[in-house]
């Protein structure tokens, strides 16, 4: 959760400060991507009042309901095992809200660290970030760190 400073910390979508006993929305960090339409909601805290008026505040809901619920049962990809240990994670949080793109299918995907190196899906994941930054679909400093994480875990061979 975004940390909330009652009378200072200001409403995503009015800019006025969130005041004492307002009823308040809040997400923690969700959307990597920043090109993303629901990047709006990453991070960020609304009074009630200003998330309901928002045209994309359902599916934001939707949509974080789901990452959340998904991330009660850390299963990873490539081992099929429980991750258990937090610093042991990597997710991919939401890369696109549209179900057409080549991103969405890697919307939520959990590995554990240790398992990226084995993971057969790795390069293509990597080569789909990959085009999909070049077209300026993807972008963002969260998508940045998630390439260099990836790339730093390919074989040597297909580094090259
Ligand atoms: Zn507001
Ligand atoms: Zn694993």
């Amino acid at each position: 959760m975004p940390v909330i400073i009652r009378g200072k910390t200001l409403c995503h979508a009015c800019r006025h400060p969130i005041g004492e006993g307002e009823l308040i929305v809040s997400f923690s960090p969700f959307v990597t991507n920043a090109a993303d339409p629901l990047h709006q909601f990453n991070d960020a805290v609304f009074h009630t009042s200003c998330f309901e008026r928002l045209v994309l505040a359902q599916t934001a809901r939707a949509t974080y309901d789901a990452v959340r619920s998904a991330a009660e049962h850390r299963t990873c990809v490539a081992c099929e095992s429980p991750i258990t240990s937090p610093d042991e994670w990597f997710g991919a949080g939401i890369l696109s809200s549209d179900p057409s793109s080549t991103l969405a299918r890697y919307n939520g995907l959990q590995l554990h660290r240790s398992c990226l190196g084995d993971w057969d899906g790795l390069s293509e994941f990597v080569s789909d970030l990959e085009s999909a930054k070049q077209s300026g679909e993807l972008r963002g400093p969260a998508v940045d760190n998630l390439l260099d994480e990836l790339r730093s875990r390919l074989p040597q061979s297909a580094a090259r």
